[in-house]
């Protein structure tokens, strides 16, 4: 009963459920391996179509730089008008290029295009400047000769020698303004100008009456050429003044342009290091997911194998030894390995246990039918004859004695005649059971021989014995006074009796054991009936 209640588990169920796991496993594991590939094919195609077309445009940006700052330094220190075109235009051309590269994906493209507009402005209003300086210095070129014919024109004057030497001194000082780089100090210059023009004026009023007016046209000639709307002062101011503004505006070029290639390697370098962090993010990743698939390939193969060990224990080997015990016919004991686990092969054990019990048991019944007496219920003359033989052999082997009695019912026609077929059978019981009960040693066989004819077995018996066991049967049956009114021989039911023996260590077989019986009997009926004959 205690197997009954035990908790009753499929190991069908069990194998098929481990096997869905594991195919789960390995479903999970591909999945993640196809994912993992997905991201980093995305991250190879992000570094060859963002991040190298990046770099290399940061690169190529920062020659034309470079180049575009050399061009404005051509264009600021340009001395002709040819030479500032020419630089002028490679400007316009370097810009063109530059803004051919500007990649359009980047956030700050807008921005970029903006900032070229600003430069290309800048550079046309360099270019104005120069222009315009170059314009400047060609005019004040101009007045050089001037200055130049003044100086002659003094010399052929027959002036007094230090007016004379003060205006040359003059002319040179104004000669030397021309080399003057910075504004204050031509405004400097100017004042001590201004000062030395006074003391000439002073020096040629002290020339005499016929010098005085030659050297006073000169005189004038020269505050002309310095102070006219365009005069030297003027053209030297305003291209001072130009030559501070284009410096500025150069600069200020410079920078924007640096400020440009800054800006544009900083998107490359941004663009390279978000996808290196990227790709430094799949690559730890991956390297989680390569240990998460080892770990579930390792848990894969150990259920596996855990399912080959549970099957190769719980079930192939229980098999065998189901099919082994089958064939064998041994019994199924409850604590056998067959029941170590309550699953199908348990129930299939238990179910070969009951067909086999009932198949034993049908046996038994069968047996005991073929070996047993329809009528009376003790043993059948097959029973007898095989009975006898075996005991027969083993009395002789053990060397004891042996003793068959042979019994015959009195003139039983006549009884079947006189009360009918079925008293005659009722008879055959009473006589059949007395028999049993008077010889109650377990090794006695009583058997119903035939017909009206009954025998018995009694091992390890002496003649003696027998003959008063016979003897003892017969006036058992006689005790039971059946009435027999048609018997010759009494008023009962009586029997005849004929016994033989195998007496110790003699070698006689069953069957001619049997026809001495046989005889004795025949001889008690010729001797008159309800007697026992010992031949
Ligand atoms: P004897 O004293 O010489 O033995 O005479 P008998 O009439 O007994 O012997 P016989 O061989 O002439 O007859 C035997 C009878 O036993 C015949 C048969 O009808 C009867 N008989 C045999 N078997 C059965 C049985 O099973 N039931 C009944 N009621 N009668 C049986
Ligand atoms: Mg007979
Ligand atoms: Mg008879």
């Amino acid at each position: 009963m205690s197997s009954v209640s035990k908790r009753y588990y499929s190991s069908a169920r069990l194998l098929f459920g481990s096997l869905l796991l594991i195919l789960l496993l390995f479903i999970l594991l591909s999945l993640l391996f196809y994912h993992r590939l997905h991201q980093a094919q995305q991250i190879v195609s992000d570094v060859a179509e963002r991040a190298v077309p990046a770099v290399l445009e940061a690169s190529q940006v920062h020659d034309k730089v470079k180049e575009l700052n050399l061009q404005s330094e051509l264009l600021r220190n340009a001395v002709s008008q040819a030479a500032r075109a020419r630089a002028s235009q490679q400007i316009r051309q370097i810009i063109v290029q530059i803004s051919s590269l500007d990649h359009q994906q980047y956030v700050q493209h807008q921005y970029q295009q903006q900032r070229l507009q600003l430069i290309a402005d800048e550079a046309r209003s360099l270019d104005m400047l120069i222009a315009e300086r170059l314009v400047l210095q060609q005019q004040s070129r101009r007045w050089l000769d001037t200055l130049s014919q003044l100086q002659q024109q003094s010399l052929q004057l027959n002036a007094s020698q230090p007016w004379l030497l003060h205006y040359s001194g003059l002319l040179r000082d104004i000669t030397a303004l021309y080399s003057i780089d910075r504004l204050y100090n031509l405004r400097q210059s100017r004042t001590e100008l201004n000062k030395a023009l006074a003391s000439n004026k002073e020096i040629l009023k002290q020339l005499r009456s016929t010098e005085q007016p030659a050297a006073d046209v000169l005189y004038q000639q020269l505050l002309d050429a310095l102070f006219a709307e365009r005069g030297i002062l003027a053209l030297l101011d305003a291209e001072l003044t130009n030559i501070a503004r284009a410096t500025g505006k150069a600069n200020f070029l410079r920078s924007l342009v640096t400020d440009y290639a800054s800006e544009t390697e900083l998107n490359a370098y941004q663009s390279a290091a978000s996808l290196m962090k990227l790709s430094q993010q799949s690559s730890d990743s991956l390297a989680r997911q390569n240990q998460l698939s080892a770990a579930l390939a390792l848990t894969a193969i150990l259920l596996l194998l855990l399912i080959m060990f549970h099957t190769q224990k719980r079930v192939i080997k229980r098999l065998k030894l189901l099919n082994m015990k089958v064939l064998a016919g041994s019994d199924f004991v409850e604590d056998d390995l067959l029941f170590s686990s309550n699953d199908e092969i348990a129930e299939i054990a238990r179910s070969f246990t009951q067909y086999r019990d009932t198949v034993r048991a049908q046996q038994t019944a069968l047996e005991r039918q073929s070996l047993t007496d329809g009528l009376t219920g003790i043993a059948n003359r097959r029973h007898f004859d095989t009975h006898l033989q075996s005991t027969v052999a083993m009395a002789k082997r053990i060397k004891q004695p042996l003793a068959i009695i042979l019994l015959d019912v009195d003139h039983f026609k006549a009884y079947n005649d006189s009360y009918g077929h079925l008293a005659g059978d009722d008879t055959l019981k009473a006589i059949a059971n007395t028999m049993a009960t008077t010889l109650q040693r377990q090794v006695d066989l009583v058997a119903r021989y035939g017909g009206e004819e009954f025998a018995c077995i009694l091992p390890n018996t002496s003649p003696e014995q027998a003959l008063i066991m016979a003897e003892q049967l017969r006036l058992e049956v006689l005790a039971l006074m059946l009435p027999h009114q048609a018997s010759p021989t009494a008023g009962f039911v009586t029997i005849s009796l004929g016994i033989a023996c195998l007496k110790t260590g003699q070698d006689i077989s069953d069957k001619v054991l049997l026809n001495q019986a046989d005889k004795a009997l025949y001889q008690a009926k010729s001797q008159g009936r309800n007697c026992t004959v010992m031949l």
